[in-house]
């Protein structure tokens, strides 16, 4: 999927609900209706701030928050499980004006981590924060703190049960687990890319992370330059799949790269990453991105991810597969 923006000024927001295995067959009717609300709703969340006037960070979060409170997401609420039956949650954010960052990794306890990955980067001296520190800021700070029960949702633990018992680490939308879960859901990690009405560039990522993960583990959602990234001069890029291929790619810092330094075409940049450089280093998974132009990306080497666009005052376009 590849946009062009229609006018100089016309705010644009990308999101995605990640990248995985979604079979055609097992997505029944009903479930992709749910999902295609779910992702028009993110949307309208981050267009009512944009086309408010409102900042492309203020979309963002918007937009994030929306699907980190939308059980069908791996992110927030709906997260999936480490191995020792926990959610752990990672978030990060960018502000392309400026290049500020803010991050946070393996909170148990904030409900929604992108506020608090927001709050590191604009209320903190750091840009990442972890675990029990993470947590004592972002409730310092006046963040909503939830009981750890809040995130837990049975398809969830089912995927947790399934994965144990086949010994496998797996991304939440990995076909084999889902089969093997008796359970057709496919789930993922959130994120969003925006251009404001003046031109400014923002990305945003927040996930549970993969199942039956190593308590601990830390993947690519939570790293500037890995699962997020934003310049005003190249672009702001939001990733989801296989963490440790992102990680190793520098998957999101990747595509500013190949923009900036090799003049390559915003898609060209997107597709060269999503289909050759992440798959390169073991991982699959996809990247949306949007550049000062307005022009939007979305690329996957998965067999779909959950994404949609909306540009200005315009009616949201929604895609899987
Ligand atoms: N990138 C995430 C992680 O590895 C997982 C995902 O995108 O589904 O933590």
């Amino acid at each position: 999927m590849t946009k062009t923006a229609q006018a100089p000024n016309e705010p644009v927001l990308a999101i995605h609900g990640g990248a995985g295995t979604i079979y055609r067959a097992s997505l029944t009717p009903e479930k992709e209706r749910a999902y295609r609300v779910a992702l028009a709703a993110s949307l309208a969340a981050g267009q009512a701030v944009l086309v408010g006037g409102g900042t492309a960070l203020d979309a963002v979060v918007a937009a994030v928050v929306s699907l980190e409170d939308c059980p069908l997401f791996n992110a927030g609420r709906g997260a999936v499980f480490t191995s020792d039956g926990r959610n752990e949650l990672d978030a990060s954010i960018m502000d392309g004006a400026t290049r500020a960052a803010g991050a946070i990794a393996g909170v148990t306890r904030v409900r929604n981590p992108i506020r608090a990955a927001r709050a590191v980067m604009e209320r903190s001296r750091h840009v990442m924060l972890i675990g029990a520190g993470a947590e004592a800021f972002a409730e310092g700070q006046g963040l909503d703190m939830v009981e750890p029960g809040y995130f837990h949702t049975p398809e969830r633990w089912a995927q947790l049960e399934a994965a144990r018992a086949s010994g496998r680490v797996e991304l939440d939308h990995d076909g084999a687990s889902r089969q093997a879960a008796g359970s057709d859901t496919k789930f993922g990690t959130v994120g969003a890319v925006a251009r404001d009405r003046h031109g400014n560039l923002a990305a945003a990522t927040s996930t549970g992370g993969v199942t039956n993960k190593q308590w601990g583990r830390v993947g690519d959602s939570p790293i500037i330059g890995a699962g997020t990234f934003a310049d005003n001069a190249t672009v702001a890029v939001s990733a989801t799949g296989l963490g440790e291929a992102f990680m190793r790619a520098c998957a999101a810092y990747e595509v500013a790269a190949l923009v900036g330094y090799k003049g390559l075409s915003l898609d060209a940049a997107v597709t060269e990453v999503a289909t050759v450089t992440v798959p390169r280093y073991g991982g699959k998974g996809g990247l949306i991105a949007v550049d000062a132009h307005g022009n939007v990306s979305m690329r996957f080497s998965t067999s779909g991810m959950y994404r949609g666009v909306v540009r200005g005052n315009g009616g949201p376009e929604l895609a899987i597969h």
